[in-house]
């Protein structure tokens, strides 16, 4: 295992540890997702206040280390304590931990009310779109990211980091960004800068099917300073509305119309929709889904 592929920076101060675990405002019945928890800094604060903690962690030695680091904690108790009491009042950290040992994105979740994780920040992207795809829908994610990523997250149209990953997370969930983290927090110390956000999952989801709006997203942001109009009339972009619109055709019985111009269907879908000037950038998404619901009453879908 090589510290820098499996993005082992150790969280080195317990106060910051403190006040993420903190921000999830911890409930005594909670079950507790915690997505790569290394020696455990953020794990033993978690277990103070959950039900339950299932910790999933690529790197075995680091599971072996929290194993020994919760063990301890059992040992340490045990001591402070008469032999009578013990059996009522130890509450072995241990019995409230399960590690699993593996790669999170290739890992069966179980049921959570929360998640917490300082993940590597490779997998920040399959983190956070596996969370919000989990069924049932948890409460609460309280999740450490490279500070650019986080702020993408949190970005509101407009600004320079609008994106098409801020428009399909702020679609599902309400982020909010609770604090920057400096690197020197970290044992090594990482390249960049980190920050951590609260993700709040909308419960009942939106009825939007993400593929569809992910879909126009990846369209409209592959040129977010240029209008709408020109970014539909380059030649794939058609080309891939017309091929997805003659299978709708024919999942829904439809005749098609060989005299069909789909870049004139596209033009009127624009000029009605009032968003064949706009900027991506601009779009808001509330513009996205109404330009989304425009399409597909014209049979144009994006997957
Ligand atoms: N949570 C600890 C902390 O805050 O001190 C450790 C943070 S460290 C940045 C990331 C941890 O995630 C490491 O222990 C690493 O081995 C583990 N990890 C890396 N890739 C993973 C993956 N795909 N699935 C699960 N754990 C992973």
């Amino acid at each position: 295992f090589n510290t820098e592929r499996f993005g082992q920076h150790i969280l080195k101060n317990p106060q910051i540890a403190q006040t993420i675990v903190d921000k999830a405002n911890l409930r005594p019945t909670d079950k507790v997702l915690e997505v790569g928890p290394g020696t455990g800094n953020l794990t033993v604060k978690i277990l103070e206040k959950a039900k339950n903690v299932t910790a999933v962690e690529m790197d075995p030695r680091m599971a072996a280390e929290l194993t020994k680091r919760v063990q301890g904690k059992c040992v340490y108790l045990s001591v402070l304590i008469s032999s009578t009491d013990r059996l009522l009042l130890e509450r072995p950290e241990q019995r409230k931990l399960d590690i699993i040992i593996g790669d999170f994105v290739k890992t069966d979740l179980p049921y959570f009310d929360v998640c917490i994780s300082n993940t590597p920040y490779q997998i920040s992207s399959p983190l956070v779109f596996r969370l919000l795809s989990h069924r049932p829908i948890f409460r609460v994610a309280i999740l450490m990211f490279q500070r650019e990523f986080a702020m993408r997250l949190v970005a509101q149209p407009g600004t320079e980091l609008w994106s098409r990953l801020s428009a399909n997370v702020q679609l599902y969930s309400k982020v909010d960004l609770v604090m920057h983290v400096g690197k020197n927090n970290f044992r090594p110390a990482p390249q960049v800068e980190s920050s951590v956000v609260r993700l709040v999952p909308l419960n009942p989801p939106p009825p939007i099917k993400f593929e569809e709006f992910d879909g126009l997203g990846r369209i409209i942001f592959s040129r977010r300073n240029k209008m709408v109009h020109a970014t539909f009339m380059a030649k794939g972009v058609m080309e891939m509305l017309e091929k997805n619109w003659r299978t709708w055709c024919s999942t829904q019985n439809k005749m098609i119309d060989e005299h069909t111009n789909m870049k004139t269907k596209v033009e009127e879908v624009l000029g009605s929709s009032g968003y064949s000037q706009q900027r991506a950038a601009k779009m808001t998404l509330d513009d996205l889904l109404k330009l989304l619901s425009a399409f597909h009453d014209e049979g144009i879908h994006f997957a």
